[in-house]
């Protein structure tokens, strides 16, 4: 049986005070590939830490070979901010924050806190690290990229995770910083990074999807027993799509489909419901097809959803218990608003 132990990596940055970095190692104790799974690069995409908390002992469980690294909190510092990154304002776009840490690897010793933390971490974990899978979270369809586009290693990698849509990233298309999936590709290992559905938030249906994920990427390698899940689903190509734009300013109203859902051409996709003249729009599909997004929404921006986060701080309150309303609820609240003159 494989050995899970607890560590923390120290982490040092000028002007943050001095830190623990915890993850889990879970090691077979045997030669075989380094997998290194981490969540919430982005500290408002959270679903990836509740799936690693649930992987942990399914892993220890059954890794039969090589050694798992497990980070669930891979940025404490935007987990703490409930937002994107460490300089993320509500409703603005996270395109061109110098905070991104997924915009920051390898990192810098003499940069951002992010490159710095980023540093450290690639300084100290990825040497050995031979697979990652790197989760983020995006209001749409899951999405897998991988680099190089005729890496076929990553391909079938990336196919094991049984994911419901798929978009490629050639690398000679990517240009500017470096995300974690493209550093780990660039030198020479087997990664891909992944959106589940819903940001801030925990949805029972993705964290079984990502834990199906896991699980099947480490039978894929080996690591595990048994046979993958899911791989006969249908997968949407994320590649091209076909945007269906507002043709007017209006309250777009949706017609109960959902990302995923198979469209034929002519279908209503919902109603724009003008405000300047309170007459409606049909909005129809184009052409046949899987909705690779559905509804109208500023997916680039950080939302003002940042006090609904359900990242607690210590003595923040979790639930609140009440009895069942009685008459001497009743006798008492009369007895206070007498002692108070009312
Ligand atoms: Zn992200």
């Amino acid at each position: 049986m494989a050995v899970m132990r607890k560590k923390y990596l120290e982490v040092s940055i000028k002007k943050v005070p001095q830190f623990q970095l915890p993850y889990w190692e879970i090691d077979s104790g045997k030669d075989g590939p380094c997998f290194m799974i981490n969540a919430a690069q982005h500290g408002n995409e959270i679903m990836g830490c509740e799936v690693l908390r649930r992987f942990c002992p399914v892993a220890s469980e059954k890794l039969e070979r090589g050694r798992i690294l497990m980070l669930p909190f891979i940025n404490p510092l935007a987990l703490k901010k409930r937002r994107t990154n460490i300089d993320s304002l509500p409703c603005k776009p996270k395109t061109g924050s110098k905070d991104d840490m997924n915009l920051a690897w390898p990192g810098r010793m003499e940069g951002t806190e992010i490159e710095q933390l980023v540093f450290t971490i690639n300084k100290n974990l990825l040497r050995d690290v031979t697979h990652n899978i790197d989760m983020h979270c995006l209001s749409r369809i899951n999405v897998t990229c991988a680099w190089p586009q005729e890496s076929k290693k990553i391909m079938d990698f990336a196919r094991a995770a049984a994911l419901p849509g798929m978009k490629i990233s050639s690398m000679e298309s990517a240009s500017g910083p470096i995300t974690l999936a493209r550093f780990m590709n660039s030198t020479g290992r087997i990664a891909f990074d992944m959106e589940f559905s819903g940001q801030y938030l925990l949805s029972e249906k993705e964290i079984s999807r990502g834990l199906r994920m896991l699980s099947n990427c480490s039978k894929y390698l080996g690591i595990f027993p048994g046979e993958m899940e899911g791989m006969e689903e249908p997968v949407i190509c994320m590649n091209e799509m076909i945007e269906v734009k507002a043709s007017i300013d209006g309250l777009f109203v949706e017609n109960g489909l959902k990302p995923g859902d198979f469209v034929e051409k002519g279908a209503m996709l919902g109603t724009l419901f003008s405000d300047s003249t309170l007459e409606n729009e049909e909005v129809r599909a184009p052409a046949e097809g899987f909705l690779g997004s559905y509804g109208c929404r500023r997916r680039l921006s950080d939302v003002d959803l940042a006090a609904m986060h359900p990242y607690a701080s210590k003595g923040d309150i979790l639930a609140g218990i009440c009895s069942q309303f009685t008459v001497e609820n009743e006798t008492s609240f009369a007895m206070l608003q007498n002692q108070k003159g009312f």
